[in-house]
Parts: C-alpha cells; sequence; structure tokens
C-alpha cells in the first residue's frame, strides 16, 4: 500500500450531500463474457443503469475481492481494470472501465463501518464482478465507483452486520452493489444451458422465500439447508454479497427480482434491487 502524495482533505459524513435514499441491488454476474455480449442478462443490466436515479458513487462488494483477515475499501483516484480470469477471448481482455474512484466517500465509509478497522486500499481496482456489469449498467463510465473486499475468515453474520453500517451511504447518493451468484457451482456445470438440478432450484427458491417474507436470518443462516447449501455453494464467495445486500434493506424497501434463471444446471443468475416505497 503506497500513501498517496498529495495530502486529500477528506469531507465528513456531514459534508456529503443529502440525497433521496438510494435503492441497492444484488446482481448475479455469472460468465465475464456477459460483459462484452449483448443478451438477456446484459440487455437487463443496461435497462437497470437507465431506470436508476444517478449514483453519486458506486460502491461494489464483489465475490472477486475476498482478503481473509481483513476489510479494505479501493481509495485510488482511477482503479485499474482487473482481468481476473483466463481462457477467454482476446475481447474480454482488451475490455477497459475507466471509471474514476470515489476517495471521499471511500474514507467515508471507513470511517461508518465499526465492526472492522477498514484500511485504505491503492493497489486492487474494479475486479470483473465490478466491471463486466458495470459496463453495460453504466456504460459511460461517469460514475465513481470504489469497492469494499469482503474479510473471507469471517461468518456470514458478521458479514450481515457489517452491512447493516453501510446503510447511511444509501442517504448519500451511493448506489450500493453486491456481485456474486444466487447459486454458483462451477465443478457441476452442464453444457446443457437450460439444465437445473433440483437442489439449485430449491436453494434458489428457498433463499427467494426468505427474501420475500423478509426474513434476512434465514438467508444469512443458508447453511442450515445442509447438503443443499454446500451443493449450490461450496464456496461462499458468491453467496456473500447478497448477504451484503440484505443488510442494507429497511423495511421500506420493496424488492424485485430480474434476470430470474438458472443457467447450465448450477448457476442462478437471478438478482434483486429494492426501492424505498
Ligand atoms: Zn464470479
Amino acid at each position: 500500500m503506497k500513501t498517496d502524495a498529495s495530502p486529500k482533505h477528506f469531507k465528513t459524513l456531514s459534508q456529503l450531500p443529502e440525497t433521496d435514499t438510494m435503492p441497492f441491488m444484488f446482481v448475479g454476474h455469472g460468465s465475464p463474457m456477459n460483459a462484452i455480449t449483448d443478451n438477456e442478462f446484459s440487455r437487463q443490466w443496461a435497462a437497470t443503469g437507465k431506470s436508476l436515479p444517478r449514483p453519486k458513487a458506486i460502491l461494489c462488494i464483489s465475490a472477486h475481492w475476498l482478503t481473509p483477515g481483513s476489510t479494505q475499501v479501493t481509495a485510488m483516484d482511477l482503479p485499474k481494470t482487473i482481468h481476473d480470469f483466463g481462457g477467454f477471448p482476446k475481447a474480454l481482455f482488451d475490455a477497459q472501465y475507466p471509471a474514476p474512484g470515489a476517495p471521499d466517500y471511500a474514507q467515508k465509509t471507513i470511517e461508518l463501518i465499526r465492526k472492522a478497522e477498514v484500511v485504505a486500499d491503492y493497489e486492487w481496482g474494479l475486479d470483473h464482478g465490478t466491471w463486466s456489469v458495470l459496463i453495460k449498467m453504466f456504460p459511460e463510465a461517469d460514475v465513481p465507483v470504489y469497492q469494499l473486499s469482503i474479510d473471507y475468515a469471517k461468518e456470514p453474520r458478521y458479514h450481515y452486520e457489517l452491512a447493516r453500517e453501510l446503510y447511511e451511504l444509501r442517504n448519500k447518493g451511493v448506489l450500493i452493489l453486491g456481485s456474486g451468484n444466487l447459486v454458483h457451482n462451477l465443478r457441476t456445470l452442464t453444457m446443457d444451458e437450460s439444465e437445473q438440478y433440483d437442489w439449485a432450484v430449491e436453494f434458489d427458491e428457498t433463499m427467494t422465500s426468505f427474501m420475500d417474507n423478509g426474513d434476512d436470518m434465514g438467508v444469512v443462516d443458508f447453511l442450515k439447508m445442509g447438503t443443499v447449501a454446500k451443493l449450490a455453494h461450496p464456496t461462499h464467495d458468491h453467496f456473500l454479497p447478497l448477504i451484503y445486500a440484505l443488510g442494507l434493506r429497511s423495511e421500506k424497501d420493496r424488492i424485485q427480482y430480474f434476470n430470474s434463471k438458472i443457467l447450465a444446471g448450477s448457476i442462478s443468475m437471478k438478482s434483486i434491487i429494492a426501492h424505498p416505497e
């Protein structure tokens, strides 16, 4: 981590402009190829972007930035586009998402979080969990973007509690976006795109009913589903961003779903957007 040569005069939370309460989202990102492909999912991302109030900044919690033992927030002026995958066409490696960073909002996020001692990061950037979605949702790349990492050493409930501390950012024009997948098992993928394993459907539907009923703890305690949960998420990286999104919910928010489809047996693209009513 480098220290910034030019001293920054960060605004305090009260100095950041107050806005209407922003929606929050969880997006199933699926294959990185969605970034450069026109399909039903990427078209919906584009439509969603157009429907949103313009954010002052976007905070993304991505399945692809795991920092066991710490919580970090990107605080650079110009985050780089990270091509954190292999075996894809050159066109995907050529794709860039040159959105500016959001150092003021990053600093404020550090101050807001009590649950962890959050560290400013100047090395990461925007991983594909973030930019593969935003390149369709905000193609102009003119909204500042920053990321919060996931302390992968911690239990699901910890992440939910940490996310609750981010709520105030919604009143400062920050669009908070969790990026993962509601079901994510790459080991069981089939060549048949239309296949849906019974356990994938069961997990997807059970989590959806918890969300519909306002039962956040049902989602946070997903491991209670035992074998079905282990099949849906052999690792937890793609599920934890959903827990972050739900931590941002207030009683006023109504959740809507989009891209509700299970692909290739065991990838759920189901995404949520929640607006205050
Ligand atoms: Zn992913």
